[in-house]
């Protein structure tokens, strides 16, 4: 069974005006549907066709070397994006509370310097990749990741990520990509981050 593009959990104009529409109608409908498409394709006729893509990004060592780059940067693209419709959320933003927040507040002494590493972490991402909250097996982390790759290739489980791809916000932000991920804050979603949190601790 091949990977198939999951819908939005919300309307394409949900998270407006923080992200907008047109930017999420390519960047779901168009950027996510060819990463799933380049995995399939990679993937094709191999034990690894019906696998859980959380499962191959996790030993991506074990595939032929031949299939290793396409599927880091394409199903790594399917995974990323995945999580990332369901980092946010219209009526989110604020911040967690819980358990949650303790880790938080315990691994880098107060919310606000979460967001302060979260969004330099992103903003000093050189070209194209990602900023991510992970949980490392004893605590949290912030992680920058280049391209596709995901911290679950390191042994790592990726709890909040921002795309920082200029797919992600060129066309509202342009080369603003700090105001992009200050805007992004108002649209996390804090109960799927929490529950990614408690799956994995
Ligand atoms: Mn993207």
């Amino acid at each position: 069974m091949a990977y198939s593009l999951p819908d939005l959990p919300y309307d394409y104009n949900a998270l407006e005006p923080h992200i907008d529409e047109a930017t999420m109608r390519v960047h779901h409908d168009k950027h996510h549907q060819t990463y799933i498409d380049k995995v399939n394709a990679a993937l094709e006729g191999t034990q690894w066709a019906d696998a859980p893509i959380e499962d191959v990004l996790k030993d991506l060592g074990s595939l032929p070397s031949d299939k290793q780059t396409a599927v880091r940067n394409n199903g790594g693209g399917h995974y990323n994006h995945t999580l990332l419709w369901q980092w946010m959320s219209p009526d989110a933003g604020g911040q967690p509370d819980g358990a949650l927040a303790q880790a938080i507040e315990s691994a880098f002494g107060s919310f606000d310097d979460f967001k302060t590493k979260f969004k330099d972490t992103g903003a000093n991402q050189f070209g194209s990749g990602w900023s991510v909250l992970v949980h490392t097996g004893s605590g949290l982390d912030v992680v920058g990741c280049p391209n596709q790759d995901s911290p679950i290739s390191n042994g790592q489980t990726p709890l909040l990520g921002v795309d920082v791809w200029e797919h992600a916000y060129y066309l509202k932000y342009q080369n603003r990509r700090p105001d992009y991920i200050e805007a992004f804050f108002n649209v996390i979603n804090w109960r799927k981050v929490a529950e990614l949190f408690d799956a994995a601790g």
